[in-house]
């Protein structure tokens, strides 16, 4: 890839537009302002090639894709479960580098799961997308792309977007908030606000920062521990920002107005799945509009951890609900695939490697 191209994907309409001014320019080939309306449709359908886009001249097609290029990613591998028609795919990037999104079928419409960097810096112990370590951000492009790719692939719409696949969203904040504005454009995916979640591990002041924003999103916080001594274990990130800040920080963010807090806790046996642990989350969330959703951990190879007993969860849901607390335990699509994000990504640079 010529790196000296542009990332035409990564732009909304008005800097398309702009850009067209300066290709016109450049190559004595006009491209007229309307015109990046249409190519904006285009990319948003998911053409691989400035040849596809059938409204737009040869001369012009020729223009752009000399200065431009199409990061929609590529469907590399992908399995489909037997069980619930839940999708996986491991996508191509221009540079090589892979990523995993899933495509699952839900009663209110389908929901995709995206990944916002290649690998992730987090090193949370129980989390598969740490294992085969950082390499990048994704451009708003690339994060997009896994949303246009996996609904041309199935040829359903999506309605839903979690940002819950590799990476930590607030880690790559610019890139993120882009891709946001990109998938909500109606001329694009046109994919409201409240259906679209972002999942973070607790970067404090980007939480704090995406408040100001006032978006709509569903904001869901990885809590997974109840004390910081425990937190520290399981999440390095506690060690920067502590509990106390943390929830700080969605308490300031509720009061900004922001939409009801979704908080995961991952069941690990014997970790912080106790009736204590229970109790103790029950006062560390009192007075906050919030939704703990529990979810028994997927076992990651390579890691010691193991899920917690139904009844272990039972009693956690039902101190939970004692409390006032809506639970919910995560229902888990595509278990013959291994739906659970990190372990492909892992698998292949492992492969890559051996
Ligand atoms: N970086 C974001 C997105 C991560 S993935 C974040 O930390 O929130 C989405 C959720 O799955 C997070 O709550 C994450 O902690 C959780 N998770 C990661 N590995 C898991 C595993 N093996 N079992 C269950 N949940 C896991």
């Amino acid at each position: 890839m010529d790196n000296k191209k542009i990332d035409i994907s990564s732009l909304d309409i008005p800097e398309i537009a702009a850009l067209f001014e300066e290709l016109s320019e450049k190559s004595g080939v006009k491209l007229e302002k309307f015109r990046a309306k249409q190519v904006f449709s285009w990319l948003n359908k998911g053409v691989y090639s400035f040849d596809e886009m059938t409204n737009v001249s040869k001369a012009q097609r020729t223009v752009l894709s000399e200065n431009c290029y199409i990061a929609l990613p590529a469907v590399e591998k992908k399995y489909v479960s037997k069980i619930d028609g839940t999708v996986k795919y491991l996508f191509k990037l221009f540079d090589g580098e892979c990523v995993e999104s899933v495509f699952m079928r839900y009663e209110h419409g389908n929901t995709v799961c995206i990944s916002t960097q290649a690998g992730c810096r987090m090193g949370c112990r129980f989390c598969a997308s740490t294992i085969a370590g950082f390499t990048r951000n994704l451009t708003p492009s690339e994060i997009l792309g896994q949303v246009i790719a996996a609904s041309k692939d199935t040829g359903e719409r999506v309605s839903n977007i979690v940002m819950m696949g590799i990476g930590e969203p607030l880690d790559n904040f610019d890139n993120v908030m882009k891709f946001l504005e990109l998938v909500n454009c109606e001329e694009g995916l046109n994919i409201g606000y409240r259906h679209i979640s972002l999942s973070t591990c607790g970067i404090v002041p980007k939480i704090l920062e995406l408040s100001e924003k006032k978006l709509p999103i569903t904001l869901s916080i990885s809590l997974h521990a109840t004390n910081q001594k425990e937190r520290e274990n399981l999440m390095p990130i506690a060690k920067k920002y502590s509990i106390d800040e943390l929830l700080g920080a969605c308490r300031k963010y509720l009061e900004g107005g922001g939409k009801r807090i979704s908080f995961e806790y991952t069941m690990i046996e014997g970790e912080n799945d106790s009736r204590e642990d229970a109790m103790r989350l029950a006062k560390l969330l009192s007075g906050m509009l919030c939704h703990v959703n529990l979810i028994p951990l997927n076992t990651v190879s390579g890691r010691d951890y193991r899920k917690s007993g139904k009844e272990a969860i039972a009693n956690f849901v039902s101190i939970l609900e004692k409390h006032g607390f809506p639970a919910t335990v995560r229902r888990r699509l595509g278990s013959d695939i291994d739906a659970s994000c990190g372990q492909l990504r892992a698998s292949k640079i492992e492969a890559k490697n051996t």
